[in-house]
C-alpha cells in the first residue's frame, strides 16, 4: 500500500450523512484485498480499533474522534452485473443502483430498496429493509474475507439475517459482494411501485436536514416513532440534535449538532419512552468511539 494512501488525524464529517463528529486516527481508502488485508494487520498489530466506513448513513462518530484505523471501500468494489434473474454487485455498489438496475431488468425483489442511501455492504450487515422488502430475502450467498486473508462464501441461512442483523455484525469480516435471486416483472409495474414508496419517504420523511434515518429498531408492541411522539418529544433538541417534527424517529441536525447532541438525544429519548411505557428502545444507528 502507498504510504500516500493513509491519512492521519483525517476528518469524516462529508463522509457521514449526518455531517457531524470528528477525525478518526487514521484513515484509508482501500483499492484491494491486499490493501484491506494490510490495513488490518497494522491494526492488530497495533492493538488499535478498526472500522469499515460504507456511505455513513448509519453510522455517527464521536466528537473527540475515532482512535483507530476507519476504511472505506473505493470504486474498485463497486461493480453490479445481472444474468437472468440473478444479480451479483460488489460491496461499495450503491443499493439505489442495484434497485434501478433490477427494475430496469423488469427483475422484481429489491426495487422497493431504491431509497436506502447505502451500499451493499452495508445493507447485508444492517439486513436493511423498508415497505415489506429485507436484503436478506433475496441473498443467494455473500463472500467475505476474513483477517487471515481467506475468502468466504456463506449461503443466505449462514448469514444469520434476521431483523436489523447479520453475522457480520459479529464476525468482524469484510464483506465483498453478494449474490441475490430475483424474480421476473414487469419494468412499468415495479417503477410505479419504486415511484411510490419513494414519495411515501419524501413526505414522511425530514430528508431536506442531515440525518440517518431511523434511529431506534422496531419494537414488538409499537413503532418508535409513535412512542416518540406519544412521550411528547417531536420538535424537542438538545443542541442542533432535534427530533424530527415530521417523522419522530428521526433525529435531525439542524445546522450546527455535535454527535454529543445526537448521542444525548438519543439517550433521553430512551429514558423518556421507558418511563411512560416501560418499553426500551434499541438505537439502530451505530454510534463510534467515546460518548
Ligand atoms: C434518509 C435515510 C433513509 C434511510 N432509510 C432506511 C430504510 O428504509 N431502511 C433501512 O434499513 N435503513 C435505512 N437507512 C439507514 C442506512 O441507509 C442503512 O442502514 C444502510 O444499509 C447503511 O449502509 P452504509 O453503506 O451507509 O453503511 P454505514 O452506515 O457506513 O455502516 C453501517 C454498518 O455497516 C458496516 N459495513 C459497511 N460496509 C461493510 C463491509 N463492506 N463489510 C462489513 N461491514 C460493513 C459498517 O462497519 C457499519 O457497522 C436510512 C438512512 C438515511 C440517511
Amino acid at each position: 500500500m502507498s504510504s500516500a494512501n493513509l491519512k492521519e488525524n483525517y476528518s469524516l464529517r462529508h463522509l457521514i450523512s449526518f455531517r457531524v463528529g470528528g477525525e478518526a486516527r487514521f484513515f484509508c481508502e482501500i483499492e484491494t484485498n491486499e490493501q484491506f488485508l494490510e490495513v488490518k494487520k497494522k491494526a492488530i498489530q497495533q492493538n488499535k480499533p478498526f472500522f469499515i466506513l460504507g456511505r455513513g448513513t448509519n453510522v455517527v462518530i464521536s466528537d473527540k474522534g475515532f482512535d483507530g484505523y476507519i476504511v472505506k471501500l473505493s470504486r474498485s468494489f463497486s461493480e453490479l452485473s445481472i444474468e437472468g434473474s440473478i444479480l451479483k454487485a460488489k460491496t461499495a455498489t450503491p443499493l439505489s443502483r442495484i434497485a434501478r438496475s433490477s427494475i430496469q431488468n423488469n427483475l422484481s425483489g429489491m426495487h422497493l430498496l431504491a431509497g436506502i442511501p447505502g451500499t451493499l455492504g452495508g445493507a447485508i450487515y444492517m439486513n436493511a429493509g423498508a415497505y415489506g422488502q429485507e436484503i436478506s430475502q433475496t441473498v443467494i450467498e455473500v463472500k467475505s474475507i476474513n483477517d487471515q486473508g481467506q475468502i468466504i462464501t456463506r449461503d443466505n441461512a449462514a448469514c444469520s439475517f434476521s431483523y436489523r442483523h447479520s453475522i457480520f455484525q459479529e464476525n468482524k469480516e469484510c464483506i465483498l459482494e453478494a449474490s441475490f435471486q430475483l424474480t421476473l416483472g414487469s419494468k412499468d409495474a415495479l417503477e410505479k411501485e419504486m415511484n411510490t414508496v419513494m414519495q411515501k419517504r419524501r413526505d414522511s420523511q425530514p430528508l431536506e436536514y442531515p440525518n440517518a434515518g431511523s434511529v431506534f429498531k422496531r419494537t414488538p408492541q409499537d413503532f418508535p416513532g409513535a412512542l416518540i411522539e406519544k412521550a411528547g418529544l417531536k420538535g424537542f433538541s438538545i443542541g442542533g440534535a432535534m427530533v424530527s417534527p415530521k417523522h419522530a424517529n428521526f433525529i435531525i441536525n439542524t445546522g450546527n449538532a455535535t454527535a454529543q447532541n445526537i448521542y444525548d438525544l438519543t439517550s433521553v429519548i430512551i429514558e423518556t419512552v421507558f418511563k411512560q411505557t416501560g418499553i426500551t428502545l434499541e438505537r439502530e444507528i451505530i454510534f463510534l468511539g467515546d460518548f
